[in-house]
């Protein structure tokens, strides 16, 4: 396909957000007589699931300390839930596993989430001995098992999302890169690429780990001053840090991980203040609060899963995002997490003590996510026709955000959204935060 010289929306990224907008986008013009998917390109410098997307854990919960985040992600999981086979969605629900520290938490995410209407469970240690008989996390005060919610396949459901943007006559178009803007007024009037500069009246930014750079190149701000809890402005914050994502699996058949009735189990998240020693010699690994995820995954081959990321101290500018996710020579998991992360899942069920060799090394995880200062997304509309979707990492399973961000394109608010603005710094409204190892929840 030869690229246009103009089309009226380009959406910059064939993830997630990109192409959850896109489609979405097609079918809201389509139901207001304002236009179809002929009048959306798609743009990406690679491929279709090119990026954080295509080698997520897939995870999909609703299972946040924060009661916004918390309403998204209840949208997010009914688009997941109306399309399971084009979106490769397993709803085998989610666990979140916890230390009496995040005790209060998470009774306070339970009584949430029944008043929006999810239905979930809260209970304790013997709950957990019913569906693992070789339970024995220890540390844990608070068991939440959220009936819905689950994983999906990442590359398939990117291929899905793909799909369903084509039938409503979105063409997508990989191996064009995005280099910059031409302005027209204030507002962007066409997208350079390296193969042409194409006039458009919208753009929509989907780019996960490379935001800053096309944040920089739209010139917005570095740094930023937030409000703080104490009333007090602080000036200066950086707007992107990144954090290496890291993930593995662990190459045994994925029905080992099963339930004591033979069946495939939630996705399992435990965070515990437990000391943590290796299953090989004994050693302490850490005594720091600590958490892992995992699940059986065919995909996969194997129980995959990950822990908590750690932060790239370096100015973002000099970390090399490309290339990306197991292509990258640095930013890929490594022996220490291997040995942590395996001890971790030996440390919650018996059945993987003696495992480590079965680890996966031969296959490089892991990749980076863009966060922002908060490490709470932002949504919003920058140069009056440019809109930013920057997850901070929040967002493989954030499929409903491009359904919102589409009818806000049409020009329906959406109060979902309302509460991911970039002002919120500088107002100060700020989401609560947990007490959780992970900056994501
Ligand atoms: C290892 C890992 C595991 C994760 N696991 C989960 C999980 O289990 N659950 C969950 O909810 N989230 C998870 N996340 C987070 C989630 O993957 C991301 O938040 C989400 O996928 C971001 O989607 P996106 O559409 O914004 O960006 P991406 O999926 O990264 O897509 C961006 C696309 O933009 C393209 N692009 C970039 N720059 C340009 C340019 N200049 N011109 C043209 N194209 C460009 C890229 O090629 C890429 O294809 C994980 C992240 C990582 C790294």
């Amino acid at each position: 396909m030869a690229l246009p010289k103009s089309s009226r929306f380009v959406v910059i990224g064939a993830g997630i957000h990109g192409l959850s907008t896109a489609y979405h986008l097609a079918q809201e013009l389509k139901a207001r007589g304002r236009g179809d998917g002929n009048d959306i390109i798609v743009l990406d410098k690679t491929g279709v699931g090119a990026g954080a997307s295509g080698i997520a854990c897939g995870v999909i919960r609703n299972n946040y300390f924060q009661p916004a985040m918390r309403e998204l992600m209840a949208h997010s999981v009914s688009i997941w839930e109306s399309d399971p086979r084009t979106y490769s969605y397993h709803p085998v629900g989610y666990m979140q596993i916890s230390p009496e520290v995040m005790h209060e938490g998470c009774a306070s995410i339970y009584a949430q989430q029944k008043a929006i209407g999810y239905e979930c469970e809260k209970d304790c240690m013997d709950y957990m001995k019913g569906l693992f008989h070789d339970w024995q996390a220890k540390n844990i005060t608070s068991v939440l098992h959220e009936k819905r919610g689950g994983y999906a396949n990442n590359k398939r459901s990117m291929l899905g999302l793909a799909g369903k943007a084509e039938s409503e006559s979105v063409r997508i178009y990989t191996g064009v890169r995005v280099t910059g803007f031409r302005n027209g007024a204030g507002a962007v009037s066409a997208v350079e690429t390296d193969q042409g500069l194409i006039a458009c009246d919208y753009v929509v930014v989907g780019v996960g780990p490379w935001i800053p750079q096309i944040w920089k190149t739209l010139e917005l701000p570095r740094a930023t001053s937030i409000k703080g809890r104490d009333g007090n402005m602080h000036h200066n914050v950086p707007m992107w840090k990144f954090w290496c994502l890291e993930e593995g699996t662990l190459g045994v058949d994925p029905m080992l991980q099963r339930t004591n009735d033979g069946k495939l189990p939630p996705v399992i998240h435990v965070d515990t203040d437990a000391p943590l020693y290796s299953d090989v010699d004994g050693s302490l690994i850490t005594d720091k609060m600590w958490g892992i995820y995992y699940k059986p995954d065919f995909s996969f081959g194997g129980v995959q899963g990950g822990a908590a990321p750690y932060p790239i101290e370096r100015d973002p500018d000099e970390v090399k995002v490309d290339p990306y996710g197991p292509e990258s020579p640095e930013y890929v998991v490594g022996k220490n997490f291997a040995l942590m992360w395996v001890s971790a899942l030996a440390h919650c069920q018996r059945r993987f003590s003696g495992a480590l060799s079965k680890f996966r090394a031969d296959e490089p995880s892991g990749g980076l996510g863009a966060f922002t200062p908060d490490a709470f997304p932002v949504f919003d509309v920058f140069r009056d026709n440019i809109y930013i979707i920057a997850d901070s990492n929040h967002g493989y399973k954030m499929l409903g955000v491009g359904q919102l961000v589409a009818k806000e394109i049409c020009g329906e608010t959406s109060r979902l959204l309302e509460p991911f603005r970039f002002s919120r710094y500088a107002e100060g409204k700020l989401h609560p935060v947990s007490k959780s190892p992970f900056p994501w929840s």
